[in-house]
């Protein structure tokens, strides 16, 4: 009995062993079932809401859309020149020329030889004589063109305080100018009151403004002040009259664009560049140049007035006027373009490359532009690009520039 009892003892902690075993093995099963189907539900909850959760995303996201566009794109009347504005966000132009653009199928534009033949069609102004060219930009658009070089002549007589007395004559280029000046976007005949201007189309308004206010603030400037010897005071009074056609317009702020110039160390001295020609050869090529200079032209008016920059520009009496040289002057104007570029909204690295960038595929489409098909719409992308630049877009240039390449090697 003993024995069996101890070995029922035995066999009854077996059992109760197996008994205790198998409990647990229930119970660890069944905490997995319940473990599993939690996890099994859970995971059930993570799945499903994933769509759900991105469906509702724009009901419940809490970061707001931006209401305002920070950059103004350029319109015909903007309120307020985008001082404090930031840099445009990089919205993608549309990658398609305008058709504004179009070739007109008229010969290339001249400065001298047969104007009349060149320029046949005239419009008779009480203060200009408009000369333009069949089924060009200018005679698609001939109301509009007298009101905008209307407005060009008032922006450039404000700038320099004066108001120009007699007639002249403006020529509206509808074709680019014949080689070699097929990179230039206008000129200024100030001594025969004639002045030239790029009218095809490309640019857009604003653009087109400015470039009319520079040509025409030339001659202003020459025929009222008296003509300059300074190739940098005469860029610079004509780019500085520009700026509120530019600025109104959406472009990048003088004072934002000439702090990075001098923050990617582009900026000539003045002193070095006051008379050499070759270093304004055109806003295609030298625009650090003209809005290098027109930020210097600027910083004398707002520091000493407009009165001493008059008397400033036909004789260059820096001395006599400022009682300073302008290489002084210089060092104290780039002094405060240095405090400004702490401020700056744009990268001056990204603006000197695609300035580059620009220049480099100017150059070359112009001087492969045959007036083809193909190639006018790749020499408008690139003005597109050149547009987007001075707006600051740099990633819209990048895209115009892609454009005009594909175009002009057949990939588009
Ligand atoms: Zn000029």
């Amino acid at each position: 009995m003993g024995r069996y009892r101890k070995a029922s003892f035995v066999i009854g902690a077996r059992e109760v062993a197996f008994a205790l075993l198998a409990l647990a093995l229930l119970a660890a099963a069944l905490a997995a079932l319940v473990v599993g189907m939690r996890l099994t539900a859970s995971r059930g909850v993570a799945d499903a809401p994933v769509g759900a959760t991105a469906a509702l995303l724009p009901t419940f996201t809490p970061s707001p859309a931006p209401s305002v566009t920070p950059f103004p794109i350029p319109t015909g009347t903007p309120e307020t020149a985008p001082a404090e504005a930031a840099p445009p966000p990089a919205e993608p132009a549309p990658p398609s020329p305008s058709a504004r653009a179009s070739a007109s199928g008229w010969e290339r534009s001249i400065f001298a030889g047969d104007l009349a033949a060149n320029y046949p069609l005239v419009f008779m102004h009480p203060r200009f004589t408009l000369h333009y060219q069949p089924g060009t930009y200018a005679h698609r658009n001939r109301e509009a063109t007298v009101a905008q070089v209307e407005e060009a002549l008032a922006h450039a007589e404000e700038a320099l305080g004066v108001e120009l007395e007699d007639r002249f004559d403006i020529y509206l280029a509808g074709t680019l100018f014949a080689s070699p000046n097929a990179h230039l976007r206008g000129w200024s005949r100030s001594v025969d009151r004639r002045v030239y201007v790029l009218y095809d189309g490309t640019g857009n308004d604003a653009d087109n403004l400015y470039f009319l206010t520079h040509e025409l603030a030339h001659m202003v400037a020459s025929n009222t002040w008296g003509p300059t010897r300074s190739t940098m005071l005469s860029e610079g009074v004509a780019t500085y009259a520009g700026k509120r056609a530019l600025e109104e317009g959406g472009f990048l702020p003088y004072d934002e664009l000439c702090a990075a110039i001098y923050a990617a160390n582009q900026m000539p001295g003045m002193h070095a560049v006051e008379q050499d020609f070759e270093a304004f050869k055109g806003h295609i090529r030298h625009p650090f140049n003209y809005f290098g200079s027109a930020c210097f032209v600027e910083y004398l008016i707002e520091t000493r007035g407009l009165d001493p920059m008059r008397q400033l520009y036909p004789t260059l009496d820096y001395r006599g006027l400022y009682g300073a040289s302008l290489q002084a002057l210089d060092a104290e104007w780039r002094a405060t373009l240095a405090a400004r570029v702490p401020q700056l909204r744009i990268d001056p690295d990204e603006l000197d490359t695609v300035t580059r960038e620009v220049s480099t595929a100017y150059a070359l489409l112009l001087q492969n532009y045959d007036g083809s098909e193909r190639l006018h719409r790749a020499y408008v992308a690139v003005d597109q690009a050149r547009v987007a630049l001075w707006q600051g877009d740099y990633e819209g240039a990048r895209q115009w520039l892609d454009l005009a390449y594909n175009v002009w090697y057949r990939r588009e």
